[in-house]
């Protein structure tokens, strides 16, 4: 592995929804997860995140193997509700106390600590109130932001706001398959506008509360038509807009991408004509970014719909073949990565912040053998080859400051439950142990020559 500049975020980047369990304990409140799991059919074997791998519990020994790996940074995400019980009002202290715990654990180890506000756990009462269609969430997560901050930003200098606005209005709002699990198809699209309107909000409340440096963590996916033709070219380029420029351009560029593929627009630039964006939002939202923060799993294949006329979307997505691919059936494309650096850099010039990938990494089918030990020489192959692909695009000219894995343990996969193992270590989810898998030990190695 070639050497990657010096201070870079050598990292892994969890959940608290997917990690913590304890979700009735020491006054957290009830999030949409909570809620959405409860619907029979929606999640893998009826499972849920009540317990998840018990890190609400066991973070000391996650903190341990954070140390081991030799880990420089460590993403985790804040539980909104056990803060903030109702999203809204009075705060408790005693979930506030547990980020705080973990905040002065990974310090005394020495790793930089990531905190993520928002990856998905909306406190239920804000639901309840319309959820992200409604501008009112915005100010509330600017509030939690404020409450956060004002508790850890006296140690913490680098925060992340929201994970994949784009996941959230995509499955959460548009297709209804993530919590809150309402399939408004395009008349979600207001919640992509309230989150990042909260961004924008909850960025000012994190600088208000002293915090350095602030980004927002985006899902990006290079779109790839499926065939040269017109038509497919022009379907790639309307996914493009939906998954990767909706949720920047407003952030970066301070105005929407053209949405008149989608039947919107008509407005000037500045607001794309839709009545949710009020005068003055694109300014909050465009507030300058210390970070952007790039997860990246793998390239959208993408074709025309066989009858646009009919199609409530201008696209079709289609499998990508001809290459490996993970236990989620996942294509494994390292160099769409590196394509992606160029693709932001083409796109945003000089309005680019640095880079951070936040997240990345696969599922595979793990299982210990008979001597406890877990070989996972394709997770190996994948970090591998991904990290190579961030180091072709920073010899390129990217400014790529960081890599954070995901995940640090098998954990709760959302619609999958617990059939997904992402974890660079093994979790028995019947008796929580955990076992570094051959990956672990890999990337602590890697580690520790870029380190030395
Ligand atoms: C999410 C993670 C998730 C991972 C793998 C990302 O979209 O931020 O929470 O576990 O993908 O599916």
């Amino acid at each position: 592995m070639p050497r990657f500049p010096a201070g870079f975020y050598w990292g892994v980047a969890t959940a608290a929804y997917q990690i913590e369990g304890a979700v009735d304990q020491d006054g957290r409140g009830v999030s949409i997860w909570d809620t959405f799991c409860q619907r029979p059919g929606v999640i893998a074997d009826g499972q849920s995140g009540a317990v998840a791998t018990d890190s609400y519990h066991r973070w000391e020994q996650d903190v341990a193997l954070l140390a081991g790996l030799g880990a420089t940074a460590y993403r985790f995400s804040i539980a909104w509700p056990r803060v903030q019980p109702d999203g809204t009002g009075p705060v408790n202290r005693a979930g506030l106390d547990y980020y705080d715990r973990l905040t002065d654990a990974l310090l005394a180890a020495g790793i930089t600590p990531v905190p993520t506000l928002y990856h998905w756990d909306l406190p239920q009462p804000l639901e309840d109130a319309g959820g992200w269609m409604s501008r009112e969430t915005a100010q509330r997560l600017a509030d939690y932001a404020a409450i956060a901050a004002g508790r850890l930003a006296d140690r913490v200098g680098l925060w992340i706001t929201l994970n994949e606005p784009f996941v959230v209005t995509a499955l959460g709002y548009m297709l209804g398959l993530h919590a809150p699990g309402r399939a408004l198809l395009l008349d979600g699209l207001p919640s992509a506008h309230h989150q990042l309107l909260g961004h924008g909000l909850a960025t000012a409340a994190l600088r208000a509360a002293g915090a350095s440096q602030v980004m927002l963590t985006n899902n990006y996916s290079p779109a790839w038509p499926a065939s040269p033709s017109p038509a497919d070219e022009a379907a790639a380029r309307a996914y493009d807009t939906l998954h990767n420029r909706i949720f920047t351009d407003p952030v970066l560029l301070g105005r929407y991408p053209d949405l008149s593929a989608f039947g919107l627009g008509g407005g000037d630039d500045e607001t794309s004509g839709q009545a949710w964006v009020h005068d003055g939002d694109l300014a909050v939202i465009s507030a300058r970014l210390d970070g952007l923060g790039v997860n990246y799993y793998m390239p959208t294949g993408v074709a025309a719909p066989p009858d646009a006329a009919d199609s409530p979307q201008p696209f079709q997505l289609q499998p990508i073949s001809g290459y490996p691919v993970t236990a989620f059936g996942w294509p494994v494309i390292p160099g769409g990565l590196t394509e992606l650096f160029g693709l932001l850099a083409g796109r945003y010039g000089p309005a680019l912040p640095p880079l951070y990938v936040t997240e990345n990494g696969c599922s595979n089918d793990d299982r210990p053998a008979g001597d406890g030990t877990v070989d996972d020489q394709f997770r190996v192959d994948y970090l591998d080859g991904h990290l190579r692909a961030v180091h072709a695009a920073i010899t390129a000219g990217a400014d790529v400051r960081g890599y954070f894995h995901w995940t640090l343990a098998d954990n709760f996969e959302w619609n999958e439950g617990f059939r997904q193992r992402f974890g660079l270590v093994y979790v028995d989810h019947a008796t929580q142990a955990r076992t570094p898998k051959r990956s672990y030990d890999w990337y602590r190695r890697l580690i520790a020559r870029q380190r030395a």
